[in-house]
């Protein structure tokens, strides 16, 4: 990706957690339906984890008004955990900064405005919002505050456990989030998940499919509307993390075999195929996954 000339979202957390000095904090926070996790997305269910700072302490920072550093340094910790912008910080605020100015026009192009979310950096467990997040839930989008939940530490997991490297493939990532986040703002968001109370659990989850092919199909049009920061075989490394983080994939990774029933995130064929669509298209109005009536 040619990101350089890139300026930086301003809207952005550091959170640093992790370190000595922790207490076990077993803590079970049941989720409704639709959980929010993408990415790798195994989300937040019951967790615990030990945290070396009271993640209540963590909340109320007011609302993303600009950067807030939140400093824990703690001797030992690893690099970038101290508050300090990582380089893979710096690409993913470019990343971000560049949707921030397509949406800005796409949302001003209809009429509206386009008001941003804020991402969450954090290392190790954060509280959100929706519920307590440990890097295992992978990125997510939390509607309660309006953010980004990203432990960078999943960008190694991409490029190892899910063997799709590459900035491009991140950028797919937090342009994924960001679909969601437009999702919020259109009011899908509500309106799936007041129509999920009303299903059973197989419907509720090919509701939340098309949720998320809807967020990947956003991706695609981010990347369309921006295409001066692709190089050859960007858009393919985008096309393969979709696959990588695939429900038939990641289910067949770790149990061996496909439920299509459990899929919440789509198939890696339907996460390819309406990426594409966004990529194609450049046009939000073609990401139409839940056919005509809407969620
Ligand atoms: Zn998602």
């Amino acid at each position: 990706m040619r990101l350089d000339d890139e300026s930086e979202s301003t809207n952005y957390e550091i959170r640093s957690g992790r370190g000595g000095g922790g207490f076990g904090l077993p803590v079970g926070i049941p989720l409704g339906r639709g959980g929010l996790g993408c990415g790798s997305l195994i989300l937040i269910g019951i967790i615990s984890l030990v945290l070396g700072v009271n993640p209540l302490t963590l909340l109320g920072d007011g609302g993303g008004q600009g950067p807030v550093v939140q400093q824990q340094s703690q001797p030992g910790e690893a690099p970038g955990s101290s508050g300090e912008k990582t380089p893979v910080m710096s690409r993913s605020l470019k990343v971000l900064g560049s949707t921030e100015r397509v949406w800005g026009r796409l949302f001003q192009e209809q009429g509206g405005t386009y008001q941003p979310t804020t991402l969450v950096f954090y290392s190790g467990g954060t509280q959100a919002g929706c519920g307590f997040a440990n890097a295992s839930a992978g990125p997510f989008y939390c509607p309660a505050d309006k953010r980004i939940f990203l432990d960078t530490s999943f960008f190694d997991e991409l490029s190892g456990r899910f063997g799709a490297p590459g900035d491009f493939a991140q950028a797919y990532v937090i342009a994924h989030e960001v679909g969601h986040h437009v999702q919020d703002l259109e009011g899908t968001l509500d309106k799936v998940h007041a129509a999920q109370n009303r299903l059973s659990e197989r419907e509720a989850n090919a509701l939340q499919v098309k949720v998320e092919l809807q967020a990947d199909c956003y991706a695609g049009v981010w990347a369309a509307q921006d295409r001066n920061l692709l190089e050859p075989g960007d858009a393919e490394a985008g096309l393969r993390a979709a696959a990588a983080v695939g429900d038939d994939t990641l289910q067949k990774a770790s149990q061996g075999y496909v439920v299509p029933e459990g899929f919440t995130h789509g198939s890696a064929a339907d996460r390819q195929k309406w990426l594409r669509i966004g990529l194609d298209s450049g046009d939000p109005a073609r990401c139409d996954t839940f056919g005509s009536r809407g969620p």
